[in-house]
């Protein structure tokens, strides 16, 4: 039997989760259906340091959980629906979060009147060293918050009459003419095949759907859509007092560093105070990224010692390449081949001596490495020369506002990688969406978000489009 309902949302992470939510809310009555190919988690444990990205909440499950309240970084969104209607959704989603369970959450201020003669004379330093700083608030939930959030929306939606498939893979999303979809899915444990009809789809497959399943469809389906780029870079993991007076201020600072040899910029992201650095499987390969905890009483029992964060440099690629994915995928290939199909770890010390660094030296490393499944090589070896100059005259310039940062001591992880999706060319006035009338694509597989905020955001557009669309 095809089952019909006025709404099936593909992905449940921050953009399919906040899509249903608010559909929930404006107009309880409609049948909406979220399909998920990952199963419901449990939470993570501090010592846990895989994370499964797909699942009930999608990435945003087991992120760190930095809510960054600003438009100047986690996406382009403002420049699709403007300055106003960005800050309106912005408060709106931060409030939802917080209504969730985010209650437990530290709001980190540089903008802050009282940080106003630190700040400047960060700047001040920074500015000799070709250091730009970026200031935002972020609240920090945490990701046993985040996960606790993703866990009470799961409950009220179903308390709403919303139904969840999970374990539930999209294979297909065929338009039958008259704004009607055929949604087909298989399940993942018994490969069992199911049909569903709607008149509005909204695929937030996330950056991984996308590169892994959605991106057949846009070429089956020709939906436009633009290349995007690659980030390419370390995870810098150090003692958390080497960062503390900036970390407790910015909690997730941004720093652009200007090259003026190699005329890149290279920025930090996803910093993670007293945090702990994580391998994830994207794309068939093993990626580093960093998480903590939040939180009053959490913080004190499940925080490390260290800090880490990443160091990245966006390449895009002109004619005739213009797979940047491709370009990346074999750059990460090579560093997990070395690795046993893990990540390679190696102290700063060692990278400029140019020697790689060994599993029996570790125990004497200084900063103990919170990723203990690291395997300890030669980051030269994988890591074009060109990034590995750009990683070094980054940690050597945030030494100026960091001193201890540019030590031998210093440890970096590879790989770290942010592919962007491509852009799926859809409309901002009609909840982004696409050539085809009734099909939406949101969240990070878009190509416009990066981030929970924002990706949360375009599930609020998509879901007030389509109440639209149903009123007219
Ligand atoms: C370790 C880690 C830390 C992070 N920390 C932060 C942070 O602190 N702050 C921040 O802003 N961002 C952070 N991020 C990024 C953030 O999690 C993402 O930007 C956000 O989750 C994107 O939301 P999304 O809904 O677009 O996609 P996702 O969260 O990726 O969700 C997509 C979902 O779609 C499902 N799906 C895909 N294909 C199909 C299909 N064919 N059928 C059914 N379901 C499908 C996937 O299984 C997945 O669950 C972090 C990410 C990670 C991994």
């Amino acid at each position: 039997m095809v089952k019909e309902y006025d709404a099936i949302i593909i992905g449940s992470g921050p953009a399919g989760m906040f899509t249903a939510l608010e559909l929930a809310k404006s107009k309880p009555e409609l049948k909406t259906l979220v399909l998920e190919r990952g199963p419901v988690r449990p939470p993570l444990k501090p010592e846990d340091r895989r994370v499964l990205t797909s699942g009930w909440g999608g990435a945003g499950t087991f992120s760190d959980g930095k809510l960054s309240l600003t438009y100047k970084v986690g996406g382009q969104l403002q420049d699709f629906i403007g300055e106003s209607r960005f800050k309106e959704l912005m408060k709106y989603v931060d409030s939802l979060y917080m209504n969730f369970g985010a209650s437990n959450s530290s709001l980190f201020d540089p903008t802050a009147s009282r940080h106003q003669g630190f700040i400047k004379e960060l700047k001040r330093r920074a500015e000799r060293v070709n250091l730009e700083i970026v200031e935002y608030p972020v609240r920090h939930l945490g990701t046993e918050n985040v996960y606790l959030v993703a866990e009470n929306i799961r409950n009220h939606l179903q308390s709403k009459g919303v139904e969840i498939l999970v374990n539930t893979a999209v294979k297909k999303i065929n338009p039958l003419g008259n704004h009607l979809f055929l949604v087909e899915a298989q399940s993942i444990n018994s490969e069992e095949g199911h049909q569903f009809i709607t008149k509005n789809a909204v695929v937030a497959p996330g950056r991984a759907g996308m590169e892994e399943w959605f991106m057949q469809e846009i070429k089956r389906l020709n939906i436009p859509f633009k290349i995007g780029g690659v980030d390419i870079g370390v995870r810098v993991e150090t003692e958390a007092k080497v960062l503390k007076e900036i970390t407790d201020i910015f909690h997730d600072f941004k720093f652009y560093y200007h090259s003026p040899k190699y005329k890149n910029r290279v920025r930090t992201f996803c910093v993670c105070p007293y945090g702990f650095v994580v391998m994830e499987e994207h794309y068939g390969l093993t990626l580093v990224n960093g998480h903590s905890y939040g939180g009053r009483r959490s913080l004190r029992k499940n925080r490390s010692k260290n800090t880490n964060f990443a160091i990245l440099i966006t390449e895009y690629f002109t004619q005739p390449f213009n797979d940047p994915i491709a370009y990346g995928r074999s750059i990460a290939h090579q560093a997990n081949q070395l690795a046993g199909g893990k990540v390679l770890v190696q102290k700063l010390g060692d990278i400029w001596w140019g020697h790689r660094s060994d599993l029996d030296d570790v125990p004497n490393w200084k900063v103990k490495p919170t990723l203990k499944e690291a395997v300890p090589g030669d980051l030269a070896r994988v890591i074009p020369h060109r990034y590995l100059e750009l990683i070094k005259e980054k940690l050597q310039a945030m030494d100026e506002i960091a001193p201890g940062i540019n030590s031998a001591h210093t440890i970096l992880y590879f790989p770290e990688f942010k592919f962007y999706s491509v852009q799926v060319i859809a409309d901002p006035e009609k909840g982004f969406e696409t050539e085809i009338s009734g099909l939406r694509v949101i969240g990070d597989g878009g190509g416009r978000t990066r981030g929970l905020v924002q990706s949360s955001m375009e599930g609020i557009i998509a879901a007030r489009a389509i109440l639209k669309d149903l009123e007219a």
